[in-house]
This record gives C-alpha cells, structure tokens and sequence, in this order.
C-alpha cells in the first residue's frame, strides 16, 4: 500500500471526500450512466432483428423482466394447467436454501443486466415461506437493485402479510410491497373455495385480497401494487371480460392473462389451449375494458410472447396511454427513450430529479412534445375538465408461453447456433431470443428464458432439489414442535 507523503490535513482529506462524492452524484444523475447505457446496448443489439422496432423497451428502457428458480418449488394448490413440473411437490420449502439461492441469483442477474430492474420471487407458492424468510428474500432483491414482486396464489391473512411487511419492532420494514395474485377457476385449494365453480364465485376474494394491502397502507403506510394474474382456459375464456369490468377497481394495478400452454406438468394439461391464440383472449380483455387496447408503439420482447398496454381507468373508462393508430404517439415514444434513456428505478430522489433535468437539459424539444402528447391523452379520456386525479393507472397484459416441445426445439437451434425452418419452431426460436423474462444460473453463467426453465430445466432441477430438501418424514413431522 502506498501512504501519501506528507500526511493529508483532516481539512484536505475533506474537500476529497467532498469531490468524490460531487463526482459520483455528477455520474449517478447524467441521463444514463456508462453501465447502464451498455447493458441496454447489448441486449438491444442481442435483439432479433424483427425486434429491433422503436417502440421496442428492451434495450432501450429496461434489460426485461426477471425470475427466481428452484427456491421453493412446493405449492399446495393443484391447478389445471400447471407450469411447475411434477416433481415441484416432493421438495421441501426450506428458508435458509431460499435466502442463499435467491441470493445468488440476484447477484448474478445484477452483474448480467445492471441496477434497476423488475424481479419476480417466484416458485411454487411463495407464501409457503415463513414470513422472515419471505421478508429477507424481498430485502436481498432490493439491495441487488430489483424490484421484487411476490407471486401467489393469494390465500394467506393478514397476520402473514404483517409479518412479511413490519419487523419485531412493529416498524415497516419495507416502503412498499409488490404482489402477483393469481385468481382463477383452474386452481383447486382455495381456503373457503376449495374448487371454484364460476369465476364469478371469486370475485369477493380477489376484492378481499386487495383489502389486506389497503389495510396494511393504513396502518403502516406501506405503499403497494398489485397485480391480477388468469390462466385463460377454453372454460374461462368468456369471464375474462366479467373479471375486467367487475373487479378493475378493486385496487388491482395490473390485469395479466396467460393463456394456457403445453407446458409444465403433463398430467395437468388439457385439450384444446391452440385454440386459445393471443388473438382470441386479447379480445376479450378488450371487451373487459371496452375500448381497443393497442400494444405496438410501445413493447416488450416479442409481441407473440407479450401484449401490454399502459393507461388509466377514470372511473369505469379505460383510456389507454398510446394509440396504435397515431403516428404522433409513436414518435413521442422514440423521443421519450432518447431523451430519458434507461430507468430511474430504486435511485435517489435528488439524484432523478436532477437527472431528469439534465436529460430536459440535452433535449428540450421533448417539453412541447410531452404537453402535445398529454393533451391528446386527455381528450381521449373526455378532455383536460374530466377529474383525473382520481384516474388509476392500470395496466393489460398479455403473457403466452410456446409450448416445451416447441421450445425444445427452437432452444436446440439456439444453442447450436443454427436457424429453424420449420415456421412454428423458428417462431419459437426468435421468441426465445427476444425473451423478457428471464432466470439467472449463475452455475453455468447463463441466462434462461422461462420457457426453457419451465419446459425443459425444472424437472431435472427439482429432481435434484427434491434429494438436496426431501419432505419430511411422518416421524419428523411427528416429533417437530
Ligand atoms: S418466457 Fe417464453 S413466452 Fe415469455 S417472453 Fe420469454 S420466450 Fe416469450
């Protein structure tokens, strides 16, 4: 180690510290910093070149979405479909193995695909955790710059959701808290409901499950957002638009249909999901949310894999962000990504306002243009004199996995570095290349679409899991206390 010589005087070592840390608050508030700008760069230029469209987020705004894998496999619901393969129940939810490998896994999708990004804790059922261990999981994932959302099937209490949210101290532990709830006649289990006859029937626990977390706001303030997940079965198809139109104002932020696909556990499955095409289910949400809902001038990965449309409910309106048909909308996304590249997720509020006046700064021009933009929003909302502080944003979303022999074989031709002929293998192919969704192995250092986790990986992986954390047996289930 080299000492300076003479000594520093404590006044000098100050002014260092001063300038070091104006330096780093001068980078951390440019309009994107180095890494991030090159983590986008590469994943934009990863892009099939069918992907690479200006309304395309990957890349420009986020690196996509993420995944835990093989944390806790185990669910106690029994669902038709089933993603989880199926020996996802012989391994047993073990927290110190969930803290390590979340962990891990973190990490490694941190070193891949930088700060700021929007993960999914997400397994068999995540509500299986003790609360401590759910909690430390969320805590790791916000240190590693992700923003964690909890996937569930929603049937646990209050007392369970307190104990993820406040600490001993009976402090919060977290600002806010993001939860997936999947709610659907295709799940069997549901305390009070064990096997839904209508989706209707489940209308008043989705509305209760929301009022868990409004009354976890009002006595702790902490902040949520919520997502509503459906698989769309062939038998549910015509409630999705019920479900919109009935429970859009039950606090959900997010409305996320999936399709059923031929993936996951095989004894589950059922015939007709072909049947089921984006097309067909997408219009449903849209007679659910009564107008159309457009998804191309801005997307996400592929559009085959994802739909997703941004906007506000006012009232019993839904007015989408963008519109598809206007050539302005789709300009104001191309300046709005140049002129505010990146994302300003889990970053200091001084540090994003100042870093959204350098990046107003380097491209004024995009001032008129947001103003144009938010008028022509309001008007299709019913003009500036509607009463939008009370509009909620929603979001639509769209998620179809490609069935696992499909991906099977378009995975091959990825690793071999070959391309598909055959139309549906080489559609999989460049869906898998433009994933969003994305889990880390920080073993092999590969990032996995979750296609191929689920369609390929996670029957080895659990096997493997279900001899590292067998169950229990009978005699020490006995003598546990
Ligand atoms: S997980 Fe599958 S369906 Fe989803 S974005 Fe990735 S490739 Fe597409």
């Amino acid at each position: 180690m080299v000492f300076p010589y003479p000594p520093l005087s404590p006044r000098k070592v100050h002014t260092m510290t001063l300038l070091h840390r104006l330096r780093s608050f001068e980078e951390a508030s440019r309009p994107v910093d180095p890494e991030a700008a090159a983590f986008l760069a590469k994943r934009f230029a990863s892009l099939p070149e069918r992907n690479q469209v200006p309304g395309q987020m990957l890349g420009r705004k986020t690196t996509g979405c993420e995944a835990t894998h093989g944390v806790f496999p185990k669910c106690n619901f029994a669902c038709k479909p089933c993603y989880h393969s199926a020996d996802a129940n012989k391994v047993r939810v073990d927290g110190p193995h969930t803290r390590e490998q979340v962990g891990r896994q973190m990490k490694y999708l941190s070193s891949q695909r930088g700060w700021g990004t929007y993960a999914q804790l997400i397994g068999g059922e995540v509500s299986l955790l003790e609360p401590g261990d759910h909690a430390a999981a969320i805590a790791t994932m916000r240190a590693h710059g992700r923003i964690p959302m909890s996937f569930t099937h929603g049937d646990f209490n209050y007392d369970y959701l307190r104990a993820i949210a406040v600490d001993e101290n009976d402090e919060p532990r977290f600002p806010h808290l993001s939860f997936a709830a999947h709610f659907d006649t295709t799940m069997v289990g549901r305390t009070g409901i064990k096997k839904p006859q209508s989706e209707q029937e489940l209308h008043e626990y989705r509305a209760a499950f929301c009022a868990m977390f409004d009354r976890l706001e009002a006595d702790y303030g902490i902040t949520n957002y919520l997502a509503h997940n459906m698989t769309v079965t062939l038998e549910n198809l015509d409630d999705v638009a019920d479900i919109v139109r009935s429970c859009h104002a039950q606090g959900w932020r997010m409305f996320s249909f999936q399709p059923a696909a031929y993936i996951g556990n095989e004894s589950r499955w059922a015939e007709g999901y072909r049947e089921l095409t984006s097309d067909v289910v997408w219009g449903e949400v849209e007679r659910g949310a009564g107008t159309t809902l457009g998804y191309n001038a801005m997307q996400v990965g592929d559009t085959r894999c994802n739909r997703v449309t941004w906007g506000a409910y006012l009232g019993d309106t839904y007015v989408p962000l963008l519109d598809d048909d206007e050539p302005l909308d789709h300009a104001m996304v191309e300046s709005w990504y140049d002129a505010f590249p990146g994302n300003f997720i889990l970053r200091g509020r001084a540090e994003s306002a100042v870093r959204i006046l350098r990046c107003i700064a380097r491209r004024p021009d995009v001032v008129p243009e947001i103003v144009q933009f938010a008028r022509r929003f309001a008007e299709r909302g019913g003009g500036v004199a509607q009463p939008w502080w009370k509009a909620t944003a929603t979001t639509f979303v769209m998620h179809q996995f490609i069935d696992a022999a499909d991906t099977a074989a378009g995975w091959e031709h990825i690793q071999a570095g070959t391309r598909a002929v055959d139309p549906r293998i080489l559609e999989a192919q460049e869906r898998l290349e433009a994933c969003a969704y994305t889990m880390g192995h920080p073993d092999s250092d590969e990032l996995i679409p979750a296609c191929v986790q689920h369609g390929i990986l996670d029957p080895a992986e659990n096997r493997e899991l279900a001899t590292l954390l067998p169950l229990p047996t009978r005699k020490e289930k006995q003598l546990s206390p």
